[in-house]
């Protein structure tokens, strides 16, 4: 079903902070030989509204075996139901707690407004021995998400380049399953088996997104350390009745149940979200929405501002050559004036590599590839937001798109916008990589251009000229092979935008 521009949303997604920000709290202290073999706790206030504290602790004297501790404890303490919120002895300087998520070694829960306490406890320090101690504490709201010091959000890379990833999969914190160690039966598919999975196929980033629960994102918190070459980026697939959407790096909870009064539509989801700064794509919206695919195609009751999402989901696991992939749904869109990036996921349900159905892929079938200026959450995001993206139907480890187009002194990639006056030429330059054999075709408002009807063949790189006109026209590069197939889909350069 075809949406409709129609309701403006009040909120607008503010830019993100990819900086670690300044702590709300330090506190300090000091220890002599005395403190030997006994407890301290820093107390500090939490007020009404926090969702999520972080605590990082540093201490001096580590040369002469001065050593600390640390656990957290909520109002109460011990003598509370849910007053112990973990412990992690030595083991980490660096923890969080919220409602949805925990470092692993404390416990995700409600933050409760009151007296907090850092537990310290020290097991060594030498008699004659003097040591200082700081905490740095944050206190962040609803909205903050997962900002980089509450971990998972660290560069693993700098680099300013294409990642590959793959941006849709389940595991066994929804419904994606495998064989069981004994290789009789099915059953709920381990995260860990997942992740394996991904970082076996060589890609950069993925997105675990579980319908409508977080319950993932603690383990991928642990996950993450040892997967240190392949970012996690913490997603759900909001699953609804009138269709899904993938909501990438929000942390909170977030109401999916459209039609009651909180949320009576998919404008109200979108303001919710993107309050919450989230990046939210549509998924397979071509999907049927009936006994076969429960809630899979985007339906929506009534008209939808499609300015609340930033991508779509036009390749879903294998369907790239399908009828009933995003195609045509996105180029509507593209075609009613929108700036809305492609993407692609694998919606695997299987952490082993084989699909489990005719729709899902093997994990990194298809591909999305993402430039990026680091390898991080906001980085990936970001480039997502920009569209500098495009999708290896295929997923291979090495097909390359990139196209850059000028006119007089300005410039555009794949995303951007570019003003063309009338009668100037526009000069695209294409490199491809992985795809000999194949040809170009350009796409234009939806439409194959004429005079590059026939395909351009490509073999590293190619080049054209299109004529502007002044107007206001969207201008797509994919490569397929000879017979037509999809091979790699570009995003468009917005001509005039
Ligand atoms: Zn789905
Ligand atoms: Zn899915």
């Amino acid at each position: 079903m075809r949406a409709l521009i129609a309701i403006a949303l009040a909120c607008l997604a503010a830019a993100p902070v990819s900086a670690e920000r300044a702590p709300d709290l330090v506190l300090t202290g000091a220890l002599s030989g005395r403190d030997q073999h006994t407890y301290r706790e820093l107390p500090f206030d939490v007020p009404k509204g926090t969702s999520r504290i972080t605590v990082d602790v540093d201490y001096t004297g580590r040369a002469e075996k001065t050593t600390i501790d640390l656990g957290l404890l909520g109002p109460g303490g011990f003598e509370a139901q849910d007053g112990f919120r973990g412990w992690s002895g030595g083991g980490k300087h660096r923890f969080t707690v919220s409602a949805t998520d925990a470092t692993a070694s404390y416990l995700p829960g409600a933050i409760e407004p009151g007296r907090w306490r850092i537990l310290l406890s020290i097991p060594n320090i030498r008699p004659a021995s003097n040591a200082t101690f700081t905490a740095k504490v944050w206190l962040s709201k609803d909205d903050e998400g997962f900002g980089p010091e509450h971990g998972l959000t660290a560069a693993l890379s700098s680099q300013d380049r294409w990642y590959r990833g793959d941006l849709h999969m389940h595991s066994a914190h929804s419904d994606g399953n495998c064989t069981s160690a004994s290789g009789t039966r099915k059953v709920g598919c381990p995260l860990f088996l997942t992740v394996a999975s991904a970082a076996r196929r060589g890609l950069d980033f993925i997105a675990v997104s579980e319908h409508n629960t977080m319950s993932h994102v603690s383990e991928l918190r642990e996950l993450q350390p040892y997967f240190d070459t392949m970012l996690l980026i913490p997603a759900r697939e909001v699953t609804t009745f009138e269709g899904h959407a993938n909501l990438f790096g929000v942390s909170r909870t977030v109401d999916f149940r459209l039609g009651g009064k909180a949320v009576p539509d998919w404008n109200a989801l979108l303001a919710d979200v993107a309050r919450a700064h989230g990046v939210i794509s549509i998924n397979h919206p071509r999907r049927p929405n009936d006994e076969t695919c429960m809630g899979c195609g985007f339906t929506p009751r009534g008209p939808v501002d499609m300015r609340g999402f930033q991508a779509i989901e036009v390749v879903n696991g294998r369907d790239a050559q399908r009828a009933d992939s995003g195609l045509p749904f996105w180029e509507a869109q593209l075609n009613d004036g929108l700036r809305i990036t492609a993407i692609g996921g694998s919606d695997s349900h299987d952490g082993s590599d084989d699909p489990r159905d005719a729709y899902a892929g093997a994990i990194g079938t298809p591909t999305t590839v993402v430039h990026a200026r680091e390898q991080s959450m906001e980085g990936i995001l970001d480039g997502i937001r920009a569209g500098h993206v495009f999708v290896d139907a295929e997923g291979t480890r090495d097909r390359l798109l990139d196209v850059v187009a000028t006119t007089g002194g300005a410039r555009a990639s794949m995303g951007d916008a570019i003003a063309v006056p009338a009668g100037a030429p526009l000069h695209v330059d294409v490199k491809t990589a992985g795809v000999t054999g194949a040809v170009l075709t350009v796409t234009v408002d939806g439409k194959r251009m004429d005079q590059f009807g026939k395909a351009i063949p490509v073999d590293g790189a190619a080049s054209f000229d299109w004529p502007g006109d002044g107007g206001r026209h969207w201008l797509r590069v994919d490569v397929r092979a000879p017979d037509g197939g999809l091979l790699v889909l570009g995003n468009p350069l917005y001509v005039n935008h």
